[in-house]
């Protein structure tokens, strides 16, 4: 996705979760919002907006660009909203560098390795996105993707952690640079539903095969009786039970073909405490991040994928696996895989 169209698509579900309504026409979006919420962002209830800056101007465009003012207005009136909104974890007493490592699963050998090279104070940037897969029914599930103050990391984090209450501050004053950490989130929540989004197409698939089968047994069988019982039974009829079979045909092809779709629906950014320590790899001492609200570990990758996303295990010496790595190989050991039921959705 380009720059714009990752703009476009974060403030566009920015004005659905305030209740808006827009309509395309070439570079130019008319939307329509509740009063009160037009109030918030300071413009009339219906107005024009866009997203080239050649187009502002044109129809009383407002131009939405980074450091635009309407990108500014819109950012606060969303702020001000209960799942936009900023908070921060104060610093634990005691030891919490070595906890938060070992949370992570990374427990030095020498507790004095621990110790950090660097301390200090980072926003941590938790998108919340409502994901929403659709063939013949429903599945609806929430996510929470944590982005690092400079964007360079992205990790899934629970939605417990992400909305557990903490004390709330002032909105960070550098914004609006939300959208980029916004791009980094899409694509981490990409990559972590990718298998299961594999899955969906799988089982709707599946069911499609099934119910054209189901469908051409049934009209099959019916033309057969008809003949079986009066063998001059007419074309028409004939023509008119292939029809209605047709019908049933494409009413399943657009009943199973599967929908994807990301919305965002919160973002909580949390200031918190952070420790860089160096951790010994089989290729040399690297820097790694924690703190001790996420208890995550960043800054290492899996010796067996290649993922940043822990928590991590201590294979050999110096080697470090995600769990997903040392869960399938503790499931290999243990027997052999099993291949998922294909008909997981319930009718
Ligand atoms: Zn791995």
């Amino acid at each position: 996705m380009s720059e714009t169209a990752d703009l476009r698509s974060f403030v566009l579900d920015l004005l659905e979760d305030l209740g808006a309504e827009w309509l395309d026409r070439g570079p130019l979006t008319w939307v329509r919002l509740p009063d009160e919420r037009a109030e918030a962002l300071e413009v009339p209830s219906s107005f024009c907006m866009t997203f080239a800056p050649d187009q502002a101007g044109r129809f009383d465009a407002e131009l939405v660009a980074p450091g635009s003012y309407m990108l500014e207005r819109m950012l606060t009136a969303a702020t001000r909203r209960g799942h936009w909104g900023a908070a921060k974890v104060d610093t634990p007493s005691g030891d919490w560098v070595v906890r938060a490592l070992a949370d992570g699963g990374v427990a030095m050998p020498d507790p004095r390795a621990s110790f950090p090279v660097r301390l200090w104070d980072a926003w941590i940037y938790v998108f919340l996105f409502r994901v929403t897969l659709l063939a013949d029914e429903k599945r609806e599930s929430f996510h929470a993707i944590a982005v690092s103050e400079d964007g360079a990391e992205s990790w899934p984090e629970s939605l417990d952690l992400a909305e557990a209450p903490l004390v709330p501050v002032p909105w960070p004053a550098d914004e609006p640079q939300v959208e980029g950490r916004y791009t980094v989130a899409s694509r981490t929540l990409e990559a972590r539903l990718s298998s299961n989004l594999e899955a969906f197409r799988r089982d709707c698939l599946s069911l499609l095969e099934e119910e054209v089968r189901r469908v051409f047994g049934y009209f099959d069988r019916t033309a057969r009786e008809l003949r079986d019982a009066e063998p001059s039974v007419s074309e028409d009829l004939v023509r008119a039970i292939e029809a209605e079979r047709d019908r049933r045909l494409s009413e399943a092809l657009e009943r199973y073909d599967p929908k994807a779709e990301a919305r965002l629906c919160g973002i909580r950014a949390v200031r918190v405490p952070t420790a860089e320590v160096l951790l010994p790899t089989r290729h040399g001492p690297i820097r790694v991040r924690t703190d001790p609200w996420t208890r995550n570990v960043r800054g290492l990758s899996c010796d067996g994928c290649g993922s940043t996303v822990g928590p991590w295990t201590l294979i050999a010496a110096s080697t470090w696996r995600c769990a997903r790595c040392v869960d399938a190989t503790a499931g290999e050991s243990a027997r052999p895989r099993e291949h998922p039921p294909s008909d997981t959705l319930p009718r």
